[in-house]
Formats: structure tokens, C-alpha cells, sequence
């Protein structure tokens, strides 16, 4: 009651939810407390979390943040939805996102944009900057999001919080609604290393309805917290210190290095030398992928319908040109042409091999390191509006987290103090299902 409280007086200016569900979120408190009083226990029991509106979430709109599904009510639970529900959480809403969680900014959303709580003119980060945003305003204590080239991590970064991307296939993609599918996984943003753990923990797992959800068992999360640091080799990429990058991001990556070195751990420099490709190779796949995905949304099956369609081309034509926003167009164009015949072999195919080399490199790395450490983003938080014009001056904004989506590994962001007053976050990045690592630096570091 009290959070809800504080989202309705709080929120009007953050605009972090999409749709509060209070009635239901009573429902599941309700429930919690029977489960307590039966003599379960659990941390995850009755702790309120909200979910970024891109898991279907059953009788509750799904809107991906888009016109074209502002009316879809999902007939089922997503996976994650399903096992933070099953765990006890109890869901205060939807959260607001960039459209189809394509940006970096949340401010391509059909709801408006969403504020940064630490400076209201600054944007929050993207594509979860609702998630972002109503665990930094302290609404809710935790939340779900997605990263497909950096979105729990970045919108981390940009608000002072803990935002974890699993590896590739560790949490069930089933109903979370698809941007590029090879590179999508939900994971958690909270306040602390410790809460990512306890979320992990219930959101991982195999899942038999999603095929490249990986048969492993899940760790336990929160015993990996305590580990002692002593002999951990991290890595510090040269290229990831170059030009572009704030100086001011660099200073707090370094005063990180010599926090973790006062932990015992010892650093040494590598080389990711073909991280220079990943943002255009990114940004041929993860349109293709988003081109082939949306193609669903044609007024028929779901959402939004025009008004008096002339025939079924005419249908088809209107309802995705009213329903999807300016950056999904612009996607959907880049990736239809991306895959054309003729330009495949140029664009597609070239990109695939791209994502190869990048992969062999942290292969490679991660012979000599058991951690790379860097900046999560080059600049702090930037000014609502400022590069809304500029569609690649954002896409630079992806530089240090899309590499991990590529090559599939886990990444973690975690608070490294502030630049003007505005938060930023450093980057751990591990080798394949070392989400125990990740949480275990970051909560001793913390
Ligand atoms: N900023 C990147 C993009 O726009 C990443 C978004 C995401 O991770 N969902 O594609």
C-alpha cells in the first residue's frame, strides 16, 4: 500500500509505469501472507517488483510500449512473469520502455518519455528505463527488464542501481516479446548485488517452451556473494579507452580498479581488438532480426487495426504505418533491407562473421582473465531530447554493453559514483553461465 502510494505521487513526473495493477498486486500480497502464515518462507515472498511491458502478463495489457499493442491483453504468463509469481513477488504493474525495447533512451515510447529520478531534464537510459527509473525513485525495490545490446545494463548505469544480462539461453525467453532473438535476455535491475541474486535466482532456469533456453542447473546465487576475491584476474580491455570515452569514465573505472585490487584481486590489461565492428555489426542483425519478428503485427492477429481498411494490402499498409513509431519503422527498413537478395551476403552475412571474431575474442580473453572490467557507458546520463535527432550519436551509446550480446556472454553493471550528480556505472563482464561471479564482485565491491 505504501509503494503504491508513492507511485501515485511520485510517478505523474517519472512516468516509469505503463499500468499499475493494484488490485492485483493486493491479491498476490494477500496470498503471500497466507503462504507465510502456512509456514513457507522465502526472501521473494511478498516482495513487490514490477515487470517491463514487454513480458506477457496474463488479463493485464502488454503493450511493448507501442500503438500497435496498446490493446493486446496477453492470453498467458511469460516464463519470468510466471516464476517471480511463483517465488511469492507480488507485481505492482507494467513498466514504460523505448518502443519494442529498441533505444537507449526511453524516449521513443508511445506512453512519452521516462525522467531519470536524479535529475528529472536527464533521461533515464533505454530500452528498460521504466524498470530503471521506478527502482531508482525507490517505488519498487526491484524489477525485470531485457538487454539486447545493453538495456538492463545501460539504464543501470545511468540511475545508480545493480542491472544484470544473463548469458545467452540461462533465462527463458518464452513470452517476452521478441526483438532480435539471438541476442534478447531478461534479467534483473535492483539496489543491490545481493537483491539481482535473490531475482536471478527465481527467473533462471530451463524452460522446455523456449528452444535456446540452456539445460544447466542454476547456481545458487547468493552463496557465490561471499566468495573471497583473492588471486581474481581482471582484465581491462585497452580498447575500451580510447576516444569517446568521458574522461570522468575512465577516473571512476580506475578508482574501481584500485577498490577491487585492495580486495586482492590483479589486474592486467587485454585486448578485444575487433570490439571496433561491434556497433555496425549489431546494428545489421539486430534490425534483420527485429524486421523478421515484426512482421507478426500486421492488424490482423493482434493490436491495432486502421480504421475502414480498403482491402487486405491497404490494411496491412495502414495498421503497421499508424502503429509503430519513428525508430521501429526505422528498424524494420534497415533490417527488410538488410536481408534482401543481393545485399545479404554484403550486410547480413558479413555482420554474422563479425559476431564470430568478436566472440573468439572474449574466448580468447578469458584465457588469461576470469573478469574484464570497463565503463558500461561512455557518458553519464544525457539531456531529454538531446540525441533524439541523431539516431547514431545513441547507437554510440551501446559501444561497452552490445559486445556481450553478440558473443552471448553474462554482463553486470554496478554503481561507480557520480560525474555532476548524475550516476555511473562500471561494467563486469564473465565468461558463460559466471553470473555467480559477476554478483560476487559487485556485492563485495558494494
Ligand atoms: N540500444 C540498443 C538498441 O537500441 C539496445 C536496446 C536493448 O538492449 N533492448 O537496439
Amino acid at each position: 500500500e505504501a509503494l503504491l502510494t508513492r507511485i501515485g505521487a511520485l510517478d505523474p513526473q517519472l512516468n516509469s509505469f505503463i499500468t499499475v495493477t493494484a488490485d492485483q498486486a493486493r491479491a498476490q500480497a494477500q496470498a503471500a501472507d497466507a503462504r507465510r502464515a502456512a509456514g513457507e518462507s522465502g526472501a521473494l515472498l511478498g516482495a513487490p517488483i514490477a515487470h517491463k511491458d514487454l513480458f506477457c502478463t496474463q488479463g493485464v495489457r502488454t503493450s511493448c510500449a507501442s500503438k500497435i499493442l496498446d490493446n493486446f491483453v496477453a492470453p498467458y504468463d511469460a516464463t519470468v512473469v510466471e516464476k517471480l509469481a511463483a517465488a511469492g513477488c507480488v507485481s505492482l504493474g507494467k513498466l514504460n520502455m523505448d518502443e519494442f525495447a529498441m533505444g537507449s533512451a526511453n524516449e521513443s515510447s508511445h506512453y512519452g518519455p521516462v525522467r531519470n529520478p536524479w535529475n528529472t531534464e536527464c533521461v533515464p537510459g533505454g530500452s528498460s528505463g521504466g524498470s530503471a527509473a521506478a527502482v531508482a525513485a525507490r517505488l519498487i525495490p526491484a524489477a525485470t527488464g531485457t538487454d539486447t545490446g545493453g538495456s538492463i545494463r545501460q539504464p543501470a548505469a545511468l540511475t545508480n542501481l545493480t542491472g544484470l544480462k544473463p548469458t545467452y539461453g540461462r533465462v527463458s525467453r518464452w513470452g517476452m516479446i521478441a526483438y532480435a532473438s539471438s541476442l534478447d535476455q531478461g534479467g534483473p535491475l535492483a539496489r543491490s548485488a545481493e537483491d539481482c541474486a535473490l531475482l536471478l535466482g527465481a527467473m533462471a532456469g530451463f524452460d522446455p517452451k523456449d528452444s535456446t533456453c540452456v539445460d544447466q542447473p542454476v547456481e545458487d546465487y547468493l552463496a557465490a556473494l561471499n566468495q573471497p576475491l583473492a588471486g581474481l584476474r581482471i582484465g581491462l580491455p585497452r580498447e575500451y579507452f580510447g576516444a569517446g570515452l568521458d574522461p570522468r569514465l575512465s577516473d571512476a573505472v580506475m578508482a574501481c580498479v584500485e577498490e577491487l585490487k585492495k580486495l586482492g584481486a590483479t589486474i592486467k590489461e587485454i585486448g578485444l581488438p575487433n570490439m571496433q565492428h561491434a556497433i555496425p555489426a549489431y546494428y545489421v542483425i539486430a534490425p534483420a532480426e527485429a524486421s523478421s519478428n515484426l512482421s507478426r503485427f500486421d492488424g490482423v492477429r493482434f493490436g491495432y487495426r486502421c480504421e475502414n481498411p480498403q482491402n487486405l494490402e491497404d490494411l496491412y499498409k495502414r495498421s503497421r504505418g499508424e502503429g509503430f513509431g519513428a525508430e521501429v519503422k526505422r528498424r524494420i527498413m534497415v533490417g527488410t533491407y538488410a536481408l534482401s537478395a543481393g545485399y545479404y551476403d554484403a550486410y547480413y552475412l558479413k555482420a554474422q562473421k563479425i559476431r564470430r571474431l568478436i566472440r573468439s575474442d572474449f574466448i580468447a580473453a578469458f584465457q588469461e582473465v576470469d573478469l574484464i572490467l570497463g565503463p558500461t557507458t561512455p557518458n553519464p546520463a544525457w539531456k531529454l531530447g538531446e540525441k533524439s535527432s541523431d539516431p547514431v550519436a545513441a547507437y554510440l551509446e551501446d559501444i561497452y554493453t552490445i559486445t556481450a550480446n553478440l558473443a552471448g556472454i553474462p554482463g553486470l553493471s554496478m554503481p561507480a559514483g557520480f560525474v555532476d550528480g548524475l550516476p555511473v556505472g562500471v561494467q563486469l563482464l564473465a565468461p558463460y553461465f559466471q553470473e555467480g561471479r559477476l554478483l560476487n564482485v559487485a556485492h563485495q565491491y558494494q
